[in-house]
């Protein structure tokens, strides 16, 4: 059969190209159904290996693979690192001289290439659509399939004149991935791209190695200082913050703070965002400070960690930063500092956008989802894949896990809250609803009287970080609301009353004290340094270096040259021939035949 023949040829340019032993997960079935010309959607987390199921079947296929790609700025990196393992690739898009373009669709029309990676606006113009008619089409993949949707985050409107390509090449393969899909967008991929009758390949979308940790915030810079030092010292990391100035003073704060940080977001000079993003991917253990403009398709795979110094906006938008963490398998960490002012801040970007009501429900409903996965009592891993469909069981690495909360019968102070915003008339903000239950005597409290209110003290026992916890789990719960129209006054809901009134009782997680971080939590024994003997560590380092030597020489960011894990592999085994060097994961032919002979005559020379 066809497919048995291309299950043989895929494992065969597996192992000899990309140097890799043996296919992951669904990576085998996907491969041999594109070669075989069938239409696949496949959903796979960030780090699963989806770039394989369209490479592979674009080799054994005739004709060029086209990767339709909204990642402009990584194009250059994903065909260097082809080139390395001896795949012709290149790419079209609007950072090129016409000359170049004219040479890359010669190139194309000859079929002197695996694959060429093609910007969405670009591949639509008349030009390159009778281009590729002209051309033999091994397939076309749509890489970042969840740019379709219309509610999603990475909302791109060229993608939905995608579906062209299954009107003009009906007989072309075509294969859509993405990280990020619940259900519905899932359909709606499957809609818009005309892919209703593809197989749908969906794989689990646990990421084991990263471990999640949501903490109540409370001087957020400093805990991300603590956190970095304590579990990430000379670690690549990513910081997301919400606006542009916060990044900024993030990125300057850490920096004084002996950390090496750079900042990236929309409002910086091209030039600089550029040179920063690329010294990030270059060199080891930058923290990047970002918007989310930051990250979509970087697949540096040693960031060790992925920070939220504020709220994001959805589960999906968390699932996909986070997961830009530990791609290469190895432990890694999501940590977020979480509070009060990041559920007013969210909610008040969806009341006040200009979005129409529909929109405006679909985003209240996703902030409402990522406020119950950080207010969850149980396991937090549970939550995120129950989100994406996937039913689960603890998982013994993510907070709630490790240091379970606790949990309390939260009506009477709860109570005690509601009333008091009801004595104050529902007039007045966070902080002055706290100083009348705590009994504070503020200018504003004796200005109007509130010290006379049944409610003033009648909440003396707990400090004020108590108060606002309690206040934010009850905003996210939904009995109380925030008037953005009137000075953010807090206003009691509909669903205040049953509680008020002592016919429902509310549970909330008990709030605990920031406390320090015990040291190295995440990196558990046997890995990084910890699993190399001395002899071997000094070979591991003798290589990084050589590496490094190596990656400024050929202008590609290190890891494409050899990843840490295949270094490390190296150092234990000491191959001393080519031939023994040729079994080690992550050595193709290309590359043994291009870096072979240093590296045995590296080690040679070590002993
Ligand atoms: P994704 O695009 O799904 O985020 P990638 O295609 O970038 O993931 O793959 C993630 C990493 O895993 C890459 O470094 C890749 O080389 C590696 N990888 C993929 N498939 C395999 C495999 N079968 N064996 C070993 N490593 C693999
Ligand atoms: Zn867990």
């Amino acid at each position: 059969m066809v497919e048995k023949q291309h299950q043989e040829q895929a494992l065969h340019l597996l192992q000899s190209v990309f140097g890799y032993p043996s296919f992951r997960g669904q990576q085998a079935e996907i491969v041999a159904h594109v070669a075989s010309g069938g239409d696949a959607l496949v959903l796979m987390p960030t780090g699963g290996g989806k770039s394989l199921c369209y490479q592979i079947p674009a080799l054994i296929r005739d004709g060029v693979g086209v990767v339709v790609s909204p990642l402009i700025a990584l194009m250059q990196d994903q065909v260097d690192a082809l080139a390395e393992v001896g795949v012709r690739a290149a790419f079209l898009n609007s950072t090129q001289s016409f000359e170049e373009v004219v040479r890359i669709e010669r190139q194309v029309r000859n079929g002197e290439l695996d694959l060429v990676y093609v910007a969405p606006e670009r591949l639509l113009t008349s030009r390159c659509l009778d281009l590729l008619e002209a051309s033999k089409i091994a397939l076309f993949a749509i890489d970042e399939a969840h740019c379709v949707s219309q509610w999603g985050h990475d909302f791109r409107p060229e993608y939905i004149k995608l579906s062209v390509l299954h009107e003009r090449f009906p007989s072309v393969p075509r294969i859509a991935l993405t990280a990020t899909a619940d259900g519905q967008t899932r359909a709606e991929i499957a809609h818009r791209l005309q892919l209703d009758e593809a197989l749908q390949f969906v794989s689990s979308f646990d990421r084991p190695n990263i471990r999640y940790q949501i903490v109540e915030k409370g001087n957020g810079r400093k805990q991300l200082l603590e956190f970095i030092e304590n579990e990430h010292a000379g670690d690549a990391g990513i910081v997301y913050c919400l606006s542009r100035k916060k990044v900024e003073e993030t990125a300057e704060f850490l920096n004084e703070s002996g950390i090496a940080a750079l900042a990236y977001h929309a409002g910086m000079d091209n030039e600089l965002r550029s040179r920063n993003q690329a010294r990030f991917l270059r060199e080891d253990g930058i923290v990047m400070v970002a918007t989310i403009a930051f990250g979509m398709g970087i697949d540096k795979p040693d960031v060790r960690f992925v920070a939220h110094l504020d709220l994001p906006k959805s589960i999906e938008s968390y699932y996909q930063e986070t997961g830009r963490a530990g791609r290469d398998g190895g432990p890694a960490n999501a940590w977020m500092a979480y509070g009060l002012q990041d559920v007013v801040q969210q909610r008040r970007m969806i009341d006040e956008s200009e979005a129409g009501e529909a929109y405006k429900r679909i985003q209240g409903s996703k902030l409402d989802a990522m406020l119950g996965l950080c207010e969850t009592l149980s396991c937090r891993r549970v939550r995120l894949l129950d989100y994406f469909g996937q039913a689960s069981e603890p998982c013994g690495n993510c907070d709630a896990c490790l240091n379970p909360a606790v949990s309390f019968d939260a009506t009477v102070p709860v109570q005690k809250l509601l009333s008091a915003i009801y004595r104050v008339e529902q007039r007045f903000g966070a902080g002055h609803v706290i100083d009348v239950l705590r009994g504070t005597e503020s200018d504003k409290v004796k200005q109007w009287r509130h010290d006379q209110l049944s409610t003033f003290g009648i909440g003396a026992e707990r400090s004020e970080a108590e108060w606002r916890a309690i206040l934010r789990q009850a905003i996210a719960l939904g009995l109380v609301t925030v008037d953005y129209d009137a000075y953010s006054a807090l206003k009691l809901t509909e669903e205040a009353r049953p509680v008020l009134r002592g016919e429902q009782s509310v549970q909330l997680r008990q709030y605990q004290k920031p406390v320090k971080q015990k040291r190295a939590s995440a990196k558990p024994k046997g890995y990084a340094e910890g699993d190399l003997s001395a002899a071997e560590q000094a070979l591991f380092d003798k290589l990084r270096w050589w590496r490094v030597e190596t990656a400024r020489k050929h202008n590609v960011p290190a890891y494409v040259i050899f990843h840490d894990s295949t270094m490390r592999e190296i150092a234990k085994a000491k191959p001393a021939s080519l031939d023994a060097l040729r079994g080690v994961t992550g050595v193709g032919e290309k590359k043994l035949e291009t870096y072979g002979e240093e590296i045995v005559a590296l080690i040679e020379a070590m002993d």
